[in-house]
């Protein structure tokens, strides 16, 4: 069978759908790009905002469209919360929602997926894979928190790990793979193990990961400040893991943060940022940050963006508060307009790109490793080689060699267009 799969939103559908496609190979079956040979369709949805929601329709229409014979599966947040939204759209033949997403190719092919083991690579050739570099591995799923804007606890449900054994086994396959990079991911990662009573699970899934196998690089996606303590940083001791955290402050106000239910406030939040940086100094700290919550006076705003400045986040994810089905905050007053959202998103953006800037800069003169991810362009010169350095550093250097792959050292020049030129050093390869 030929499948197209499309993944929409996060981190975390990105992996599901990786992980997808990987098991159904396993199977025989063909990973096809084009959704026009497909014979089955598989869409990942996504409803953080009303923005995603929308997203979700078009993808479905614009898939049926492109191949009105293909069967359509819709699963993922937005299949999960609004089935009958979904139903109704043109092509969906099947609706799986988030809890039962682990038994998806089963319900597509029939068969069970097989676990990840070493056996099967030599028939593993990935049709229309692009370099192997980095992949998103999913351990753990829902949450168990209550910020009122999220829905995404409503979509995914409670907090739980996947076993540690199986995390291993799916990090030693993709090394085997070729895979340079692991990012572990999840809703709430930063609870890994606490649905086994594990308060440490985090850090004895990265020790373990990193004494246990040979993946070059590892790298955590987002982790809820109120999750780490100060010794959480000595992990980087070991420099096979990336030094890039990313922690979401959501408001930099207090009086914000309560209303949003966030269990941190901007004393505790300073002092974890002080306490990264000290432990890793040339640590990337970037954030996710929501404007125009439900009763977000500008005073408030000005508190929040002058905390924001504060903390010099070396990158910034603005969201505008969407109203979503089913949240607290959707039920709360003194919703903000849409003008004032915009303002108030574009002041944080230029402080964003302010702060990314002035970090990528601080590296400028210096040789830092990058794992060369794609290529962005070809002239005569040579190969526009993009990769990225373990503290997420954009680097691009135009070379005679294709270097995808391939992590060399590199001297990073000027800061471009949000990236530093760089010319690999490559007596390593
Ligand atoms: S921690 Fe809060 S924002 Fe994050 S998934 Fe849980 S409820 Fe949503």
């Amino acid at each position: 069978m030929k499948v197209h799969l499309r993944s929409l939103g996060c981190r975390l559908n990105q992996s599901e759908m990786d992980t997808v496609a990987r098991q159904l190979q396993q199977q025989g079956h063909e990973i096809v790009t084009d959704a026009a040979q497909a014979d089955a369709v598989v869409v990942n949805t996504c409803a953080v905002t009303q923005d995603a929601t929308r997203t979700s329709r078009l993808t479905v229409r614009e898939l049926h469209r492109a191949n009105t014979d293909a069967a359509i599966t819709v699963t993922g947040c937005y299949a999960h919360i609004a089935p009958a939204e979904i139903q109704v759209l043109p092509g969906v033949t099947r609706l799986v929602d988030n809890l039962h997403k682990e038994t998806l190719v089963e319900t597509l092919t029939g068969q069970p997926a097989a676990p990840f083991d070493r056996e099967p690579l030599e028939r593993d050739q990935h049709p229309g894979a692009v370099g192997r570099t980095r992949a998103f591995v999913k351990v753990q799923d829902g949450c168990d928190n209550a910020c009122t804007f999220c829905v995404t606890t409503i979509a995914r449900g409670a907090g739980r790990s996947r076993p540690l054994t199986d995390v291993i086994n799916e990090v030693r396959y993709l090394f085997a793979l070729g895979y340079r990079e692991a990012v572990l991911t999840g809703v709430h990662l930063g609870s890994y193990g606490h649905d086994r009573g594990e308060g440490d699970g985090l850090i004895r899934l990265v020790q373990t990961l990193l004494a246990e196998t040979d993946m070059p690089r590892l790298r955590l996606s987002s982790l809820e400040p109120w999750d780490l303590s100060p010794d959480f940083f000595d992990l980087w001791q070991n420099p096979r893991l990336c030094r890039h955290l990313h922690l979401p402050l959501q408001s930099g106000c207090d009086t914000t943060l309560r209303r949003m239910l966030r269990r941190t406030t901007q004393a505790q939040f300073r002092t974890l940022v002080q306490a990264a940086r000290e432990r890793i100094p040339e640590a990337r700290i970037t954030s996710d940050v929501i404007v125009g919550f439900p009763g977000e006076t500008e005073a408030e705003f000005e508190t929040s963006a002058a905390f924001i400045e504060e903390m010099d986040f070396a990158g910034l994810h603005v969201f505008r508060y969407s109203r979503r089905p089913g949240t607290a905050a959707a039920r709360l007053r003194q919703h903000v307009g849409e003008a004032v959202k915009k303002q108030r998103s574009a002041w944080l953006l230029a402080l964003a790109e302010a702060g990314e800037r002035r970090f990528c800069e601080r590296f400028a003169g210096r040789t830092l490793d990058v794992l060369w991810e794609h290529i962005a362009g070809a002239t005569e010169a040579g190969f526009m080689n993009v990769g990225y350095t373990d503290n997420y550093i954009r680097a691009r250097c135009l070379h005679p060699r294709v270097l995808t792959d391939h992590i060399t050292p590199a001297r990073l020049h000027s800061y471009v267009e949000g990236q530093m030129q760089a010319t690999p050093v490559l007596e390593a390869l």
